[in-house]
């Protein structure tokens, strides 16, 4: 008897090329097409067939979607944050969890440093200002020097590893903060977010979000990084306490800020759109052609390796 062909659940638009590549193996349901009132009904008309579900570090899955999928056995994240998995259930309900954390890691460290120049020297506010007209009446405002500054990250994994490789050529002293001081790492580690503040210039924020990281970047925070400090995000909005960080950046408490990632993303505070100080990116840190398409190769090759009995190559779970 033929096996019943394998449901996949592609929980957002992700490229045409993942796309391509699921259909070609698996029945795809596009959870996104549904209207939302009708998701539920979605879900239980397909929940027979659905053994997996891709999702990504936008939207993944929640509690909601597990329960009502009784045959899922796997969750292949489009991602390398699992903050959109309810990870509790899946590990209760023994649902495999695999994501794509090297695949991206080089792409999300450049982008770091593109974010932390950028922010230094207030590129994009230089760009308006030439493109305005600017320039023709007076001299662009003077920035901050990058190279020979003190960098604080917090969360030296993966990512932050990669950003410190980074900015050691420009000459910058690196401190660093995570859950546990690396036995062999040379760089300065503090145990303490505000000490690692106090004793940098600028902070980029790389860690996994997790309850224990939520608002890890809040008033005490920035208030120890000092009014010419700049921060830098590419982990998860939530990560900073925001209207704590748009106050102080209004008030002229923190220098500056450049940010791939907001709390409401896509909603962004209005008061943050008016600021020179700050740039900001739409959660882009991994989307180049070159590494979506290594993210996905990873996401079909783990679903292979699952529905074929074979060791997942990137589990989490
Ligand atoms: P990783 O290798 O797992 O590193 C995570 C780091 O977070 C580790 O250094 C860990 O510290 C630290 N951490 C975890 N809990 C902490 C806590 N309570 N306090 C302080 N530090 C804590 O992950 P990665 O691949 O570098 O990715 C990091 C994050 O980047 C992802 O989780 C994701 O949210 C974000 N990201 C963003 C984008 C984007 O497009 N902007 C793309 C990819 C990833 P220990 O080493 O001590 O455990």
């Amino acid at each position: 008897m033929a096996c019943a062909p394998v449901g996949v659940l592609l929980i957002r638009p992700l490229s045409n090329y993942i796309q391509d590549e699921l259909s070609k193996r698996y029945t795809l349901f596009k959870y996104w097409q549904a209207p939302p009132h009708l998701r539920r009904d979605f879900l239980r008309k397909h929940s027979d067939s659905i053994r997996a579900v891709v999702g990504n570090g936008v939207q993944g899955a929640d509690g909601e979607i597990i329960d009502a999928l009784p045959h899922l056995e796997i969750i292949a994240s489009h991602s390398s944050g699992l903050d959109k998995i309810d990870l509790d259930k899946c590990r209760e309900r023994g649902i495999r969890v695999t994501y794509t954390p090297d695949a991206l890691t080089d792409e999300v460290a450049d982008m770091a440093v593109l974010l932390t120049l950028a922010t230094a020297r207030r590129i994009c506010a230089a760009d308006r200002f030439v493109r305005n007209g600017g320039w023709k009446n007076a001299d662009y405002a003077l920035t901050t020097k990058f190279s020979g500054k003190a960098i604080g990250i917090i969360g030296l994994g993966r990512i932050g590893s990669a950003i410190a490789k980074r900015v050691e050529p420009f000459g910058c002293t690196i401190s660093y903060h995570s859950r546990s001081e690396k036995p062999n790492s040379k760089y300065k580690y503090y145990n303490s977010v505000i000490d690692l503040a106090s004793n940098s210039q600028i902070l980029i924020v790389s860690c996994s979000l997790t309850h224990g990281t939520r608002h890890i970047i809040n008033r005490d925070v920035i208030n120890a990084l000092g009014k010419n400090g700049i921060v830098i995000n590419i982990g998860r909005g939530s990560h900073i306490d925001e209207s704590e960080l748009v106050s102080a950046l209004a008030e002229g408490r923190l220098g500056g800020a450049g940010l791939d990632v907001l709390e409401n993303e896509p909603e962004v505070p209005s008061l943050l759109l008016g600021l020179d100080n700050i740039v900001l990116s739409p959660h882009v840190g991994a989307s180049t052609v070159e590494t979506r398409k290594a993210m996905a190769d990873l996401v079909v090759e783990n679903l292979e390796a699952h529905f074929s009995n074979k060791p997942l190559l990137t589990p989490f779970i």
